[in-house]
């Protein structure tokens, strides 16, 4: 069944917008909801408005719409902060589950922040923690009785290949580490079933896939059998079984909002809230059949079309999560002079050109417009007018 519904989205006129995994496009109805919640129950109700206009709810609400994405039970997703804190937080969380390992095995593939994150936390704790990142080929192999805690994306921001999230996991598990998965470029992007792959953690941000703005809150999923067990490493006063009760120490909550540090960012919740909506009733294993759709169709007509351009996906598209990368070394000024022209991807260092399929608001007359426009920027050298040679400070 088709899961194309462009109507929920305000796209600009003349923009083929192939970016929506990097920051997905304002949802309709996000500005009356955001204006709603700054007028009438800020201005309004003032701090009432906690109760009244249920943003006490709202995080827990959120969460559990989040957790249907990701095959998690309610209530075991907690939602606010940003991405790169919630991995922080399970990092660290898998690591006091396994006091006597010191190895975090990652992959090179991941997200900077993720390794950023992992290498600040090491330093902090100081006892001799060491992080390993090898190809992501080579994942399955490195995961010896040595480590403690598997830390990968399941999907590489940057090819889009595709982790096997179960054989993972279980590997993971057999080797007695705990895993943790990002889910950046998962979560509505392609089918996941984080509970039936036995993860202790899964992590991820809402302003890609799931549309909810730039600084949308991020969600972290903890397996409810640990939930219980696992100490915070960022103790506030929201992750507190009974925040109003104004104890002086702290007592995490029995469940997932243990996670949570301090005060939900309301507005942000609001209008993810809104962008949620555009996913009811779609079935994750038809958007998974559009997205290789649109891919496929994507992949064929710049191989057919613009010679120059090489990919840097995985060629089987059961590899790949929801984005196709080429590389080309003049990549950068090639992607300006292509949103110059309407056709929004982005591009990430060294040389690939990175396009986001989003079978929500992207259908493949969109895709051939979009290639048609690629080649001609390709066969006319667009790419070499001296405005797209600078760089911006966001590529
Ligand atoms: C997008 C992304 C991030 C960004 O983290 P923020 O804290 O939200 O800026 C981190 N990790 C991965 C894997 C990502 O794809």
């Amino acid at each position: 069944m088709s899961v194309l519904r462009k109507e929920m989205f305000e796209l600009p006129e003349g923009v083929i917008y192939l970016d929506g995994n990097s920051l997905g496009p304002l949802p309709k109805g996000a500005v009356q909801r955001a204006a709603r919640v700054i007028e009438t129950e800020w201005g309004g109700e003032l701090i009432r408005a906690w109760n009244s206009a249920g943003w006490m709810e709202l995080p827990r609400r959120v969460g559990d719409r989040i957790a249907g994405l990701i095959g998690a039970p309610a209530g075991s997703v907690a939602t606010g902060d940003t991405l790169s804190i919630k991995v922080y937080q399970a990092l660290a969380a898998a690591l006091k589950m396994r006091p006597e390992r010191r190895v975090i095995l990652s992959d090179s593939g991941n997200f900077p922040s993720d390794l950023y994150m992992a290498d600040g936390l090491m330093r902090t704790i100081d006892k001799g923690y060491e992080l390993r990142s090898p190809a992501p080929e080579d994942v399955a192999e490195a995961i010896t009785e040595e480590v403690a805690v598997v830390m990968l994306t399941h999907v590489d921001y940057r090819s889009g290949r595709l982790h096997d999230m179960a054989a993972i996991t279980a590997r993971a598990h057999e080797m007695g580490a705990v895993m943790v998965w990002d889910l950046a470029h998962s979560a509505g992007a392609v089918p996941v079933d984080i509970a039936g792959s036995g993860a202790e953690f899964a992590v991820g941000c809402s302003y890609k896939y799931l549309n909810g703005g730039p600084g949308a809150p991020a969600f972290i999923y903890v397996r409810p059998d640990v939930v219980e067990g696992i100490q915070p490493a960022l103790s506030g006063w929201l992750g507190h079984e009974a925040p109003f009760a104004m104890e002086l120490g702290y007592r995490p909550a029995m469940s997932t909002e243990r996670m949570r540090v301090g005060t939900p960012p309301i507005l942000q919740l609001a209008v993810l809230d809104v962008a949620l909506d555009a996913w009811e009733g779609v079935d994750m294993g038809d958007l998974r059949a559009a997205s290789q759709a649109l891919s496929e169709r994507f992949i064929a007509e710049v191989e057919a079309r613009c010679p120059a351009l090489e990919l840097a996906s995985p060629r089987d598209k059961h590899a790949r999560g929801s984005q196709v990368s080429f590389g080309f070394a003049q990549g950068y000024a090639a992607m300006q002079a292509l949103i110059d022209r309407g056709v929004i991807g982005d591009f990430r260092a060294p040389n690939i050109m990175r396009f986001g399929f989003t079978p929500l608001f992207i259908d493949e007359a969109d895709v051939v417009a979009a290639v048609g426009i690629l080649a001609e920027v390709l066969d006319g050298e667009l790419w070499r007018a001296a405005k797209y040679q600078t760089r911006s400070r966001v590529t």
